[in-house]
């Protein structure tokens, strides 16, 4: 399949930021809280709302939003400090800028199209000043109502980009999330598997089928660009 993007469109948590923060806030922070203010041991807590993410699901949009979970669980916290407690963990993957300085230099056009709600991709965009790559940084949640895995998400991201889905080239970690729905909405989808070990707590496994484009860094990116330009 040869790759002639007029776009690269990029997941953001798993593929350009590392999942630190979110694995932090998600399993390590929030439990904590409820564990305080509950009286209940931290351990049950981890387990407690563990089973609740997996209940709800990373299919569902309410999954990505904290206001979400701290009404749900009735926290007495508020959630912009909460994120901005934590957002020293925010980092970017060794291989993110000087992957983009290449693509940059290439003049070629880059989006960040992610399911995070704007309230964390607004502070995540900003590490190692990661917006000046971008000609737009989407949240798909807030400025679309809905997830990457939704019918006709990446049809809308082409029509604002003003280009057609098959001209668009979106690499993400997430099988179901990413590579899965780009691919049947026509765009060409490159899924990112960095092999991570906590991963699995927020991407999913994908299959084994060989028909899969698989990359294991974004260096790769580079070289089959390359190979058809
Ligand atoms: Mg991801």
């Amino acid at each position: 399949m040869p790759l002639f993007p007029k776009v690269i469109s990029f997941d953001l948590d798993g593929t350009l930021i590392d999942l630190d923060f979110d694995l932090y806030l998600w399993f390590e922070e929030l439990p904590r809280i409820y564990s305080e203010q509950n009286s209940i041991p931290l351990e049950k807590a981890k387990e407690y709302l563990r089973l609740e993410y997996n209940r709800i699901g990373m299919q569902r949009r309410e999954w990505y939003d904290l206001c979400f979970w701290i009404k749900h669980h009735k926290l007495g916290v508020d959630p912009e400090k909460v994120v901005s407690d934590l957002s020293h963990k925010i980092a970017v993957f060794p291989d993110v800028l000087p992957v983009l300085k290449v693509l940059k230099s290439e003049k070629r056009r880059m989006v960040v199209f992610s399911n995070t709600p704007k309230m964390f991709l607004d502070i995540k965009i900003k590490v190692d000043n990661l917006d000046g790559f971008f000609e737009r940084a989407i949240s798909v949640y807030s400025d679309y109502s809905k997830i990457k895995s939704y019918d006709g998400v990446f049809a809308q991201l082409a029509c604002e980009l003003g280009v057609e889905p098959c001209e668009i080239l979106h690499v993400g970690d997430s099988y179901k999330l990413d590579y899965l729905p780009a691919i049947k909405e026509g765009c060409a989808a490159l899924l990112l598997d960095r092999k991570l070990a906590d991963s699995k707590y927020l991407a999913d496994v994908p299959p084994l089928d060989k028909s899969i484009r698989r990359i294991a860094s974004l260096y790769e990116i580079e070289k089959l660009l390359a190979g058809c330009d």
